[in-house]
């Protein structure tokens, strides 16, 4: 991993969070020091103090944990035309290589998930359609 400067929180310091795994919401084997970042986040997440709680996660982190990787997964993340986030799952690499084309599965292969547009999601079957959804 590459060295990062950060900037220190003045009242929390490194402001340091163990994050949790997107997919499967378990504490991943690692630290992640926010430092004065953390305090912004920790206040979104309801932690009027700015102090970081010890799991979160943290928006943007879609890399799958190792144990997700362990059995196999491949995280996928459908985004909006706004880039917002439309939803997370974590598939078989065997279920990747049927869905994406290699050169995706290439591309995307290092950082473990691949980012797929809302439509693309969808087509998949991981996303509802809205009108499967207006059917009930
Ligand atoms: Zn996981």
């Amino acid at each position: 991993m590459g060295r990062k400067n950060i900037t220190l929180s003045k009242e929390h310091g490194l402001n340091p969070v163990i994050p949790l795994c997107v997919y499967c919401d378990q504490p991943k084997n690692e630290v992640a020091v926010l430092g004065a970042a953390g305090d912004k986040l920790a206040r979104e997440l309801g932690h009027k103090d700015g102090q970081m709680p010890m799991h979160a996660w943290i928006p943007g982190d879609f890399t799958p944990c190792d144990d997700c990787l362990k059995k196999g997964g491949v995280g996928v993340v459908a985004v909006g035309p706004n880039r917002e986030v439309e939803g997370v799952w974590l598939i078989t690499g065997g279920a990747a290589e049927r869905v994406f084309r290699p050169s995706d599965l290439e591309r995307f292969g290092r950082e473990r998930y691949i980012p797929v547009t809302k439509e693309a999601a969808e087509r998949i079957g991981l996303l509802k359609r809205k009108e499967d959804e207006d059917d009930k």
